[in-house]
């Protein structure tokens, strides 16, 4: 399989460790000059920038976490003037104030190329049609497959939220040969054939790159088979750059990270302790080229371990386990990130509601596809007039899905019953 840029994706590792650490430098002095939250930061833990000479001395930088993103909304976290920024994007779902992630044009090329490096990976070319699937309004990270499928000039047809009868309708007139989406609508998708009597062969789908929520192994066998393709995962972390953290290739042992621009480490999420090569732990990244939002040692949540021995396809850059679980209770829903404390925030708001609730996710190979939130409300409410209930029932809900980009339903409870 071609590599996109092979000086790089496979190179010496001691040559790119000399790489990383020439980086690191670079951005670590950035974010203590130009980001005020890092100088008290660094002041506070009495760490001097300039003594991070070496890996082992990383250890010394404390933790970013969200919650210092949210603390800093909007430009806390900048480290340039606004006028070098030329995107500003916004993760939905998120709780408290919102997060804002800008990028300077370079910050978008390197971005550009990352996809452009898991697209050649899995064997996608200029002949390629790439359907994406993806939500354009709630995903902005779907508008860089468009940019990155340009880079090596395959076409792109951006179905976004179109059904999935219009989807299958494009993969058959259009010849799409590839699908980009969640995992979920790929299943989706397959029902839909499915029911239809529509025979995969008859598409001319070759591959697909699926990403945006955890996906077991057993739904890339249901995927592969029912869409007669081959299923390659892409990870992102959606306050750095999603996708194009990572990307798995052609051998699919693991989604190589791309090191020359994000430096990976694993830690106990307990203890914060660094962990060594196959040891599963929370993933902290920490880039080593972003110059309008640099991220020191950030805490990602998700579970992953890493494999730094070269893969067999020439790549040296280590390679992360899929990931599967976190070390925050964030749940995925149909690719859409839900956190219970945006769920409490929306609750908080509606008088009578709340605040004991819980959330129940479900759907079919281990995968969420549905979301139940069971909340007590104040007896006047529950005892009152079946009307009067089902139109707070329903401010809830339009309420929970301006928030969180996700249809719920809401059962009431009576109040206690949660204890
Ligand atoms: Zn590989």
């Amino acid at each position: 399989m071609p590599i996109f840029n092979p000086d790089i994706e496979t190179m010496d590792q001691k040559e790119l460790r000399e790489l990383q650490i020439e980086r690191l430098e670079i951005v670590i002095n950035q974010a203590y000059s130009n980001v005020d939250f890092y100088r008290k930061r660094f002041d506070q833990a009495g760490v001097n920038p300039d003594e991070i000479k070496t890996f082992d001395d990383l250890k010394r930088i404390p933790f970013t976490t969200r919650k210092d993103l949210i603390d800093n909304y909007p430009y806390g976290m900048f480290a340039v003037p606004l006028r070098d920024v030329v995107r500003l994007q916004f993760p939905l779902g998120t709780y408290g104030n919102p997060i804002v992630i800008g990028y300077t044009r370079e910050d978008l090329k390197i971005w550009q190329e990352l996809v452009a490096r898991i697209m050649v990976g899995v064997g996608i070319t200029e002949h390629d049609i790439l359907q994406v699937a993806f939500n354009y309004g709630l995903f902005m990270g779907a508008f860089r497959f468009n940019q990155s499928a340009e880079l090596i000039g395959a076409a792109v047809v951006p179905t976004s939220i179109a059904s999935a009868e219009v989807q299958i309708r494009i993969l058959q007139d259009f010849r799409s040969t590839v699908l980009v989406s969640s995992p979920s609508f790929a299943l989706h998708l397959i029902e839909t054939m499915m029911r239809k009597g529509i025979d995969p062969k008859t598409l001319s789908l070759k591959i697909g790159l699926f990403g945006a929520e955890p996906w077991p192994e057993g739904v890339r066998k249901i995927i592969e088979k029912g869409l007669n393709i081959h299923a390659y995962d892409i990870y992102g972390v959606m306050e750095l750059v999603e996708p194009g953290v990572a990307g798995e290739c052609a051998v699919r042992s693991g989604l190589h990270i791309f090191e020359d621009h994000f430096l990976p480490e694993i830690i106990d999420p307990v203890t914060g302790e660094v962990l060594g090569a196959g040891q599963e732990g929370e993933l902290v990244l920490t880039t080593l080229t972003t110059t309008a939002y640099p991220l020191l040692r950030y805490r990602t949540n998700d579970i992953t371990s890493l494999t730094p021995e070269p893969c067999p396809c020439g790549r040296t850059m280590a390679r992360m386990g899929r990931v599967l679980k976190r070390s925050d209770n964030m749940i995925s829903v149909r690719g859409i990130n839900v956190f219970p404390e945006r769920v409490e925030e929306v609750l908080s708001r509606i008088e009578g509601v709340g605040p004991a609730y819980s959330l129940l996710a479900t759907g079919k190979h281990g995968m969420n596809d549905q979301l139940k939130v069971r909340v007590e409300v104040s007896s006047d409410i529950i005892d009152g007039k079946e009307e009067k209930k089902g139109e707070i029932q329903e401010v809830v809900q339009q309420a929970l899905h301006r928030a969180l980009g996700l249809r719920v339903e809401v059962e009431f409870a009576r109040k206690g019953s949660f204890t």
